[in-house]
């Protein structure tokens, strides 16, 4: 979608801090920082929520839990622990309609 920004940071036509990448997702370090460890894991295919994921999208979002396994090693936040959140629509405070998962990590 040539209107979504993490469509954008995928076809790496915007600036982003990519910390892990594979055929089907990305990792990026959140632009506004939440805690010394705050990165977004994405699907490379758009799709605008957790609500709106469709029954052929269920093993990439399978994937992305191992992405954010991977991400937690390599962040050296795995063992120590950290915090997953999914905002779902309006009331979430969804800001950006590409499915993402925040990770955060690296304080109590
Ligand atoms: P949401 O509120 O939709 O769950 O979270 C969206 C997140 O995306 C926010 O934490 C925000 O800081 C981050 N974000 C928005 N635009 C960009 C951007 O262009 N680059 C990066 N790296 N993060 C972004
Ligand atoms: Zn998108």
């Amino acid at each position: 979608m040539d209107d979504c920004i993490f469509c954008n940071i995928v076809k790496k036509e915007a600036d982003c801090d990519i910390v892990y990448e594979d055929p089907d997702s990305m990792a990026f370090t959140d632009i506004n920082k939440q805690a010394p460890v705050h990165i977004l894991v994405i699907p490379k295919k758009h799709m605008r929520s957790l609500a709106e994921i469709k029954d052929a999208d269920l093993p990439i979002i399978g994937h992305l839990f191992d992405v954010v396994n991977k991400v937690a090693q390599q962040q050296g936040i795995s063992k120590k622990g950290y915090r997953l959140v999914i905002n779902c629509g309006i009331e979430s405070g969804q800001s950006v309609w590409h499915l993402h998962i925040h990770m955060l990590g690296g304080r109590r």
